[in-house]
């Protein structure tokens, strides 16, 4: 999450009418900014990584572990204010608020070097701290940080320390209570007005794992039966809840689950380009590859990542927009107020990138793989906003990607910054930027970046898909893979481009129960030619490691890695690459199915897909072991080879 604003944040049906103003003023931030950096050049690879943490409590006494929802004051302690800020930065560490009142992010305080081989080890070193001064924090109570995809027993029961219960005005949701929210009011407001817009609560339907005893009644017995809001007869009677579904009503359930994500500075715009159309395709394959989340609601779940649920958590989109008849009972409305995006809306606004930004500017360059037709999926755009962008120097393909972000109404406009000098502040770019949560975040430089004044970021490129890990060595891990993929794409230009509608595709795969050794990905294999795609199905072990069709995203790392620093790169290097090269081949498994697997071999699991609380804690504490790397744990995670490695020489 970005800066918390302070102030009066404005309920939907006042916030509506400021709709079009945020944008009007939104897009003039993005023109000041493009025109004062769009010159810049020479900017170094700079990169940094997020870490979404789950505060934990587990109680060893009564075998239950829950989030703890007391633990926020950690925040103001290690945040700007904070009597703890300075230890966290003389540790080169930030904390952020995140969604849940149970979660913390943490960064470095300053980027790493992408050219400086030292920052590859740091990283984890980096994260190691963050972790070790959050415990700190939490002062020997039995509250632990993990870094957790999602909270198996979220919005069962009580599942919070101290227990809440449902039935909270902002998210009225059956399951999860507000008190899970960060305090702020912005997400109390977030959480309202997303229902608000959509003109009744989010739904959130997955499918379930279907075991020997699942239960499979309608209406499903594990949604609650209360009478507490008009909304609440949905689930029973109008259809929300999709029967062979886990269902679940509220944008906690996917704004509470946490991922890493990575965030690098191009050269220039131009490079920029290139580096985010050439991760396009990236971003799915590193889903899967991190895949880490089979349980939602206390259900085995029959798909392995968050990241559907997420999408489902924020969609605010009205009926008529996702193109479907409005719940029983419910009128037919636009719910906005400018005929100028009033229309059909195919993703929510957390969903895959839906364009390429294109490779080159009008003055053509050394890129020129791009061709308009690899933008083959519906996408929807703001035609205000595409013809303003478009008088105003941006060439089409780019105009397109902002004039797209540009569909959405803001959701949360706070009073006291209504009225913005576009000239020096950003606000309103960032509020429709900030909420177009896609695989990739294309991050423009403010208005302040002309060139030569280095103090302030340049053209940055986040790639978000990943989940998190359970261990700091994993997390270390697919972030420098990552990096190390973008500085080889970056070096050898290989030509990634196919049509994006494959990519969609992938991103549906990626979902899928053991992706990784049961289905295959769509993958260019032509990547040294500037034509078009030859696309082949390919395997993930294929894809990472090689194979006949395509040499491996990895190779093109160890190439790298050979050409930049040999003979510097170290062991631990070389064992990140390995991780990520096992998880792909499937020779270890993959975080969703050695929880999926914990979970059906527990002596309490009665083949009924249900997540019980007894196996939720056993679950957890072997979790909070892992991530102290207890060593039979290990080499069983990791197997013998990287295991041993591990014990060896972890951090
Ligand atoms: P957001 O939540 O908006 O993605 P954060 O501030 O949480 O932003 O994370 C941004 C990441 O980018 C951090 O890891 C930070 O260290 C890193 N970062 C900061 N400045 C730069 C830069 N100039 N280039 C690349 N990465 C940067
Ligand atoms: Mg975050
Ligand atoms: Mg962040
Ligand atoms: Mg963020
Ligand atoms: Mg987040
Ligand atoms: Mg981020």
């Amino acid at each position: 999450m970005g800066l918390l604003s302070l102030g009066t944040p404005l309920h939907w049906t006042e916030s509506r009418n400021y709709a079009e103003h945020v944008r009007e003023n939104g897009v003039e931030q993005l023109i000041n900014c493009f025109a004062a950096a769009k010159a810049r050049e020479n900017d170094p690879f700079l990169w940094g990584d997020e870490v979404e943490y789950m505060l934990v409590s587990l109680d060893k006494s009564h075998k239950t572990a829950r989030l703890a929802i007391d633990k926020d004051y950690i925040l103001r302690d290690l945040g700007e204010d904070g009597s703890f800020y300075e230890l966290a930065t003389k540790n080169n560490v930030l904390f952020h608020p995140e969604y849940g009142r149970f979660m913390i992010e943490a960064t470095p305080l300053r980027p790493y070097h992408g050219f400086d081989v030292k920052d590859y080890t740091y990283v984890e070193e980096n994260m190691a701290k963050r972790r070790q001064i959050a415990v700190g924090q939490l002062g020997g109570s039995n509250v632990v940080p993990l870094t957790l995809t999602s909270f198996p027993r979220m919005g069962v029961d009580i599942f919070t320390e101290p227990a809440a219960q449902a039935n909270g005005e902002a998210s009225k949701s059956l399951f999860l209570p507000d008190e899970i929210i960060n305090r702020h009011f912005r997400f109390p407001t977030l959480t309202a007005n997303i229902r608000r817009r959509r003109d009744q609560k989010v739904s959130i339907n997955i499918p379930l794992f279907k075991d020997e005893h699942t239960n499979l009644s309608v209406p499903d017995p594990t949604i609650p039966r209360r009478d507490l809001f008009p909304y609440n007869d949905e689930e029973a009677f109008l259809g929300a809840a999709k029967p062979g579904h886990i269902y679940m009503d509220s944008m906690g359930f996917g704004m509470g689950a946490s991922c890493l994500q990575v965030t690098m500075q191009a050269s220039d715009v131009r490079q920029a380009r290139f580096l985010y159309d050439s991760l396009v395709n990236v971003a799915p394959l590193m889903l899967a590859v991190t895949a880490a989340a089979p349980i939602f609601r206390g259900h085995l779940a029959d798909q392995d990542v968050r990241w559907n649920v997420i999408a489902g958590a924020v969609d605010d989109r009205t009926p008529f927009e996702r193109g479907e008849p409005p719940l029983k009972g419910h009128k037919e409305r636009g719910n906005t107020t400018d005929s100028a995006v009033l229309q059909r809306i195919p993703k929510s606004r957390y969903d895959s990138v839906d364009q390429y930004l294109g490779d080159i500017d009008a003055s053509g360059s050394e890129f020129s793989y791009f061709r308009k037709e690899y933008n083959d999926i519906e996408s929807p755009i703001n035609s205000k906003v595409f013809a303003k962008l478009v008088a105003n120097g941006f060439d089409e393909t780019l105009a397109n990607h902002f004039a797209h972000l540009f569909i959405r109404d803001p959701i949360v406009i706070f009073t006291e910054s209504i009225h913005q000098d576009n000239l020096t502040e950003t606000d309103h770019f960032e509020n429709i930027q900030s909420t177009n949560w896609q695989t990739l975040r294309f991050k423009p430089p403010k208005q302040n970046a002309v060139p030569g004044n280095d103090d302030v970021p340049g053209w940055r490129v986040e790639l978000r898909p990943m989940e998190i890990s359970i261990t700091d060595w994993e997390n270390a891990a697919y972030a420098d893979v990552s990096i190390l993929l973008a500085l080889a794409v970056l070096k050898y230009k290989p030509n990634f481009y196919l049509p994006i509608s494959y990519v969609e595709a992938n991103m549906k795969t990626a979902h899928r129960r053991n992706a990784i050794v049961e289905h295959k990905f769509h993958f260019r294999t032509n990547i040294w030619e500037s034509g078009p795609a030859k696309v082949a199905q390919l395997s993930l072990d294929e894809i990472f490691n090689g194979g006949a069709a395509f040499e491996g995203l990895l190779s093109l790392v160890r190439q790298f890695i050979k050409e930049t620093w040999e003979p510097a790169a170290t062991g631990k290097l070389d064992a990140y690459l390995k991780l990520v090269s096992y998880r792909a081949s499937g020779k270890i498994p993959s975080t969703a199915s050695y929880i999926r697997n914990f979970v059906v071999s527990h002596p309490d699991y009665k083949k009924d897909s249900i997540v019980s609380e007894q196996i939720n804690y056993d679950l957890i504490d072997t979790i909070a072991r892992l991530s102290k790397y207890e060593h039979e744990l290990v080499s069983d995670f990791f197997g013998p080879e990287l295991g041993k490695w591990l014990i060896e020489n972890k951090y």
